[in-house]
């Protein structure tokens, strides 16, 4: 079959994506954790893996250096998705992008201060709800930024809302309900159709089998 390259996310994305691979069959001959390499065979013979990170696994598809990517829907939708379909969704790293504000604090009027990572996403959402905000775009912490007075509001990942919690904030309004998807290059799936469809259909019956156990 077609040589193909998967790129993957690193981190805690890594952790929910590698077993769900290992159950369509795919897994990285040596351990990613252990290696300071980026690129891993597999054992597919035609199939390598490259390890990234989040933000850029979309640009890698959408270029068409990685044929295929495991991407967070977060990421797609800051990214946008131009250039990649999104066949699958992998169940996995299920999360929310909320808004979130300190507890108890009223919003000011006028023009919020909204300070986030994801400032496509946020312009959107806002300008959706005909609310004016000055975005600041933040790299980390986001729940920092209320504290010190930079923002009003934040809009950041959410799972357990711990993390909020710890710092004095509460989550808000529900943006999006976030969770790791397959994305492959449009190009690409037309000149390695036969590669590309089979690591489609193994990891969608790897899904679909995970689904059937835990109904
Ligand atoms: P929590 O305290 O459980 O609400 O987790 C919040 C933090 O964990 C967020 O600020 C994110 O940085 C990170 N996080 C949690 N789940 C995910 C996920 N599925 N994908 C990426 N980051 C996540």
């Amino acid at each position: 079959m077609e040589k193909i390259t998967i790129a993957l996310t690193k981190g805690r994305i890594l952790k929910d994506t590698l077993p769900l691979f290992a159950e369509a069959g795919i897994e990285p001959v040596e351990n990613i954790a252990e290696s300071r390499k980026l690129i891993f065979d597999t054992t597919l013979a035609h199939v390598q893996f490259v390890v990234i990170r989040g933000t850029d696994v979309p640009t890698y598809v959408q270029l068409g250096a990685a044929d295929i990517g495991v991407a967070g829907k977060d990421m797609l939708l800051e990214h946008g998705a131009a250039g990649m379909y999104e066949p699958l969704d992998l169940g996995i790293a299920r999360c929310r992008l909320m808004t979130a504000m300190m507890r108890d604090q009223a919003l000011p009027r006028g023009k919020i201060k909204v300070a986030t990572k994801f400032v496509n996403v946020a312009r959107r959402y806002f300008a959706a709800q005909g609310t004016q905000v000055e975005l600041i775009k933040l790299y980390g912490a986001m729940e920092l930024a209320p504290l010190m007075n930079l923002a009003d509001v934040i809009v950041d990942i959410v799972d357990t809302g711990n993390t909020l919690r710890a710092n004095g904030m509460e989550p808000a309004d529900t943006i999006a309900d976030i969770s790791s998807r397959l994305v492959v290059n449009t190009s690409a799936m037309k000149r390695k159709h036969e590669a590309i469809t089979d690591v489609v259909e193994r990891l969608r019956k790897a899904v679909t089998a995970r689904e059937t156990v835990s109904a």
